[in-house]
């Protein structure tokens, strides 16, 4: 049967006795039991209109129902807590996201695990090292406390690599000012992701944050294949446990970049 794992949050309302009041009605769900529930933590919410700060925790669940089966008893316990999605990242009583289910890989257009954004969060990664510290990530390949601790290092070391490089500078620079506890590292010229060894710069970096094709040497291929971003042969070139692709967030890159930042540094 596979071990899962499911991060809990909310700021609005009684968030523990939600928390509380889920985990029992997930145990008595037939084909689900809860195995461990770690300390609930209190977190600075991440994005401006993300309201009060935030209670936190995980749980480890033994679970015979199929991935999409249990994600719809996640989302049948928000809807019972009063869960409303006004917009992105909104004010919630409960938000249940399915982490881990066992070691798969799954991409469906309801559902993808291990959650995309849990590697580099610490308000995910905190509560899950207490209990499933040496359990693996089965994409990352690192351990729940290995990617936790890689985000523990001051400063952390930020490497901003792709698109172009005017774009790389100005984001750094941009970045620089709000991060003051980051030390941003920035690919100089087209290409030196390729060419330049990994600590060149001084420090392994805890994110290397990538922001599309090098414009500079592809433009011309791009215009002819699709937009920039369809092809990601560099960005699978980076170093896997460390690397996140930030033309896949939804909005400007600079945002996006703010955001996981904030979550990474806790
Ligand atoms: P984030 O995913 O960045 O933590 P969120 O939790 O606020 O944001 P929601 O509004 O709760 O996002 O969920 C949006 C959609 O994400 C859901 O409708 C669900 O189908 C989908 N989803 C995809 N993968 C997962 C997952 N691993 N766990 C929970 N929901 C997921
Ligand atoms: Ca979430
Ligand atoms: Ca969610």
């Amino acid at each position: 049967m596979p071990s899962c794992f499911i991060a809990l949050g909310g700021n609005l309302g009684d968030v523990a006795a939600a928390f509380d009041s889920a985990l029992k009605r997930l145990d008595a769900a037939p084909g689900v039991s809860v195995r461990q529930i770690s300390s609930t933590y209190q977190t600075v919410p991440v994005g401006s209109s993300a309201g009060s700060v935030y209670l936190n925790a995980a749980a480890e669940l033994h679970c015979r129902l199929p991935a999409l089966d249990l994600l719809s008893l996640l989302q049948a316990e928000e809807q019972r807590a009063g869960r409303e999605r006004p917009f992105h990242w909104s004010p919630r009583t409960l938000d249940l996201d399915l982490i881990l289910y066992g070691s798969r890989l799954i991409r469906h257009p309801r559902l993808v695990v291990p959650h995309p954004a849990a590697w580099y969060r610490r308000f995910v990664l905190d509560p899950l090292a207490e209990i499933a510290g040496g359990v693996l990530h089965p994409e990352k390949r690192q351990t729940i406390s290995a990617l936790r601790g890689r985000l523990l290092v001051r400063p952390l070391i930020v490497r901003l690599t792709g698109g172009a490089a005017a774009h790389r500078m100005s984001l750094a620079a941009e970045l620089r000012r709000q991060f003051p506890q980051v030390e941003f590292t920035v690919d100089e010229q087209a290409g030196s992701v390729f060419s330049q060894p990994l600590d060149s710069t001084g420090g392994t970096p805890g994110l290397v944050l990538w922001l599309g094709p090098d414009l500079e040497a592809t433009g011309h291929r791009h215009r002819e294949t699709g937009p920039a971003g369809s092809d990601r042969t560099a960005f699978e070139l980076l170093p896997l446990a460390s690397r996140l692709d930030l033309t896949a967030w939804p909005g400007p890159p600079a945002v996006g970049a703010v955001a996981v930042l904030q979550a990474a540094l806790g």
